[in-house]
């Protein structure tokens, strides 16, 4: 716990070390609270360090030094400085030399989880992005890469199954078979953040893979024993990605084995560690009675990602952590093409481009915003954001656009070819895309400096006259903290111009250029593109695919919009104007609604949407997206300033109630229709079904009337897979009847002993619009199988009444602030990490109206006066206050 003012780090400091460790040997006596680490490192001088390197300075943090040896020697205590920080050596020699340390951790107190802890009994690492420093002493950024042998020895009791990154090479019995001993070797040089070591009782699932030229890889997944059966559907996916991986990008895996640790305290989805891949168990175990589609979509997505991450970042791994994107954005945009490839493309894509509204956009319109590369930060641990994350993604996204597949692939077997096995840049990568294609991409790194989503004020003229369509475009680029005026960005944009039979017309621009698949690309404040040839007055259809991550105004009537919901040859652009045209009637019924006024009823937005809901020649999983409606987080963004959530959550509740009672014949018979008969098959056509089934659902039991009820439970009773248990569940959670509380108690009692599938009766509760939501949540954090120790359990409830239930947290008399900053503080004092993240359900606060804002800011302010706060928090609640 730091009580310090931190200082920040700044990118423009960024110096190359003076000392690099080239290789590793570790030998780890595993214990409970005493676990002994022997370090064997060989140090070298970097020649990339000019002039005089100074001491050497090995990070080191929660660690009881017992002793040192250079070369052989053992140093005296006059001889080296150790702190709570740091091991310091002033006189190490100028050639290579070998340093060794012996000392202790305690993994049993570790409640950070970060560097060596114990979750449920296995011994288990998290070194991203500083935990390496409390295993051991070293030079721990991502720079110094190194060869790692590991030795770990335990009793056989305490942990038969001993695993590290690399391959196994030797293992045996000591003290007459009680311990016993595995070494391990890596032969791919690799950044400390990348070490994991695992040691318990687990149970495995094998398979293998052969890889394009041959190799065979031993593959295996650890779970809890008992939960083998669960590891079907996280192979299945591994196997497919390694596959993918090869087919798409060319890219082999290099190992003899490939080993994945499911464990259920972990403070993230799941870490890319070489060889080793550490899972939070809610992203492996899955069947069809314990996991919904949702899940099993996780599964594929994260499996797929971290080993996506083999290539594009361990391999190629960040020179610093202001690099993060280089490894998370690209290998998200993987893992997005990846399920793009395994699904339904155009659903993936609605999924993606929700997700990044939901998180991303906030981020940029409020105190936290940052670049996609940031210059500064005081907690690396809080830049695991959704800008580095999924706005880093969409940035890779766009090149792969502007430079068309098979430019965007040379880009990247250049960038394979040149900095396979080194510490790489932002420009490095970009570099390789100017080099492979010729491209000028100076203006494009803007979007990797600059921070903000940018606005395209667009304005559409046809002229009868000279048949021509002028399409203006204005970059509105808002200013974020720090950074009042931004540069114009190179923006790519897929058009269509529908014509009234509802097809897209041949572009031509006045040039005489036809753009390539519809793509412009703008680069100017403002600029206009005329197209020819145009007889009759067209629909503009922009932002196809979401072509770019920005705000788009147009001002199109509610009648275009109706037409491009009906005739969009663009499917995502189709939703994408269902979405708009729902905004528009939600936004101004909360108008309404506040000047006191009786809205508008929605009549032809309902209509519209039973259109193409009814559309039998629709994927069902396709029409699914059509029914969720904007969030009340979505229409507080679009909103923007004096923000009143009740109004935003009765306005969206009207809406829900006007589309199930208008719809109600059409919805109840698609509802009979999409019954799956046989059994559960994870398959996209399947839970496309489930989907629209369980939407349709929502909507027939929101009137609340009694027969609507009874047909919800019976959903639930009868169901016979978790999509469409829980997704009951879900629908009784919202209305306040017998039946809801009977569906909690019979999901209890069934589920009580499952760790992962009770966080579902958590999280229904916590989400629950209900007013008494809050007591509800306040009680469970008292419940016997609720642990604030636990991120998933912490996540189920706290992070989900704050995050997913903005009617409540949102509360008048601030309650729910006072709620979330008194847990806060509570987990701050042991798990700074988890801490700082709750905390970001404040990101919008500025954006309240102003009795709500006082009330946020009061709490917020408490929270920054506590003491102790750790350096995460720290960082936190002061941009916040800002
Ligand atoms: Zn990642």
């Amino acid at each position: 716990m730091k009580t310090d003012t931190p200082r920040p780090i700044l990118l423009k400091e960024y110096r190359p070390p003076s000392y690099l460790i080239y290789a590793v040997d570790l030998d780890v006596a595993l214990h409970a609270s005493r676990t002994r680490v022997r370090a064997r490192l060989k140090i070298k001088r970097n020649p990339a360090h000019a002039g005089n390197p100074g001491p050497l300075r090995l990070d080191g943090e929660a660690l009881e030094l017992e002793s040192v040896r250079l070369d052989g020697r053992q140093l005296g205590p006059r001889e080296y400085q150790v702190s709570d920080k740091e091991l310091v050596i002033a006189g190490v020699p100028a050639e290579p030399f070998t340093l060794e340390t012996t000392s202790y951790c305690n993994p049993e107190a570790n409640k950070a989880l970060t560097g060596l802890y114990l979750s449920r009994g296995i011994y288990c690492t998290q070194c991203e992005a500083q935990g390496f420093r409390r295993i051991t002493y070293f030079l721990d950024r991502p720079d110094v890469l190194a060869t790692y042998t590991t030795r770990i020895e335990a009793d056989r009791g305490e942990a038969s199954v001993l695993l590290a990154n690399g391959d196994p090479v030797e293992r045996g019995t000591l003290d007459g078979g009680r311990r016993h001993y595995a070494v391990w070797r890596d032969p791919h040089p690799k950044p400390s953040y990348l070490f994991a070591l695992v040691g318990g009782n687990l149970a495995s699932y094998a398979s293998d893979f052969t890889t394009a030229s041959g190799r065979k890889v031993d593959l295996r997944i650890f779970v809890e024993p008992g939960k083998e059966d669960r590891c079907a559907w996280a192979m299945d996916s591994l196997k497919r990605a390694m596959r993918w991986d090869e087919e798409r990008f060319g890219r082999e895996y290099d190992l003899d084995v490939f080993n994945i640790v499911a464990v259920s305290d972990f403070n993230m989805g799941a870490m890319e560690n070489k060889g080793l891949n550490i899972f939070n168990d809610a992203l492996i175990l899955a069947s069809p009675e314990t996991a919904t589609d949702q899940s099993f979509a996780s599964i594929e997505r994260v499996i797929a990602h971290e080993y996506f991450h083999n290539w594009t970042g361990n391999r190629i791994t960040c020179r610093d952590w202001f690099q993060l994107c280089l490894k998370e954005g690209l290998t998200v945009f993987r893992d997005q093409e990846f399920c793009a490839d395994a699904r339904f493309a155009t659903v993936e894509r609605i999924r993606d481009v929700r997700n990044l509204k939901a998180t991303q956009f906030p981020e940029d319109a409020g105190p936290l915003a940052h670049p996609v590369r940031p210059s500064r930060y005081i907690e690396i641990n809080n830049f695991y954001t959704a800008t580095v994350y999924n706005k880093g993604a969409e940035v890779v996204r766009m090149l792969h656009t502007l430079l068309g597949r098979d430019g965007f692939r040379k880009g990247m077997d250049l960038y394979f070819e040149r900095h396979d096995g080194r510490a790489a840049t932002v420009e490095d990568f970009l570099a390789c895309f100017e080099d492979a294609t010729g491209r000028d991409l100076r203006q494009f790194m803007t979007w990797y400096s600059q921070a903000g989503t940018p606005e395209l004020v667009c304005q559409f003229k046809w002229d009868q006259r000279t048949r021509t369509a002028d399409l203006t475009i204005a970059q509105v680029l808002p200013p974020t903290p720090g950074e009042a005026r931004k540069k114009p960005l190179h923006v790519p944009v897929r058009l269509g111009l529908i014509g009234a039979d509802g097809r897209d017309l041949p572009l031509v621009l006045a040039s005489g250029r036809q753009p390539v698949d519809g793509l412009i690309e703008v680069t100017k404040r403002t600029e206009t593109f005329r197209f020819r040839d145009i007889p009759t007055r067209p629909v503009p259809s922009l932002l196809r695919g979401f072509s770019a991550p920005v705000n788009l105004t147009l001002g199109l009537s509610d009648a275009d919009l109706q037409f491009l919901m009906a005739n969009d040859s663009d499917l995502y652009n189709r939703w994408q104007a269902a979405q708009d045209y729902a905004t528009r009637v939600l936004v101004e019924t909360v108008k309404e609604k506040r000047a006191g006024r009786r809205p508008a009823k929605p009549t032809a937005l309902v209509a519209a949407l039973g259109v193409t809901v009814g559309n039998e020649d629709l994927d069902p999983g396709y029409r699914a997206q059509f029914m969720y409606l904007p969030s009340e987080s979505d229409l507080a963004r679009v909103i923007a300033r004096d923000v009143d959530p009740t109004a935003i959550h009765a306005a969206r509740q009207e809406l829900r109630k006007a589309i199930g009672t208008g719809l109600y014949d059409m919805l109840s018979e698609l509802y009979r229709r999409h019954e799956i008969k046989g059994p559960y098959s994870p398959a996209p056509e399947a839970a496309g079904r489930r989907a629209l089934r369980n939407a349709a659902l929502g909507y027939l039991t929101c009137r609340g009337k009694a027969e609507d009820l009874r047909r919800a439970a019976a959903h639930f009773a009868n169901a016979r897979n978790a999509t469409d248990e829980v997704g009951a569940l879900a629908v009784l959670a919202e209305v306040r009847s017998p039946e809801r509380a009977k569906a909690f108690d019979r999901f209890y009692e069934r589920w009580k002993d499952d760790h992962l599938v009770i966080d579902n009766w958590f999280a229904y509760q916590a989400s629950s619009p209900l007013p008494s939501a809050l007591a509800t949540v306040t009680k469970l954090t008292r419940h016997p199988l609720f642990s604030i120790k636990n991120p998933n359990k912490v996540r189920a409830l706290i992070g989900t009444f704050a995050m997913a239930n903005p009617v409540n947290f949102n509360r008048p008399d601030g309650r729910g602030y006072e709620f979330l900053a008194d847990r806060v503080l509570e987990i701050d004092a042991f798990n700074p990490q988890i801490a700082a993240r709750l905390l970001s359900a404040f990101r919008s606060w500025k954006a309240l109206e102003p009795e709500r804002r006082r009330l946020a800011k009061k709490t917020l302010q408490r929270v920054a006066g506590a003491k102790p706060l750790s350096h995460d928090a720290f960082e936190i609640v002061g941009k916040m206050l800002e």
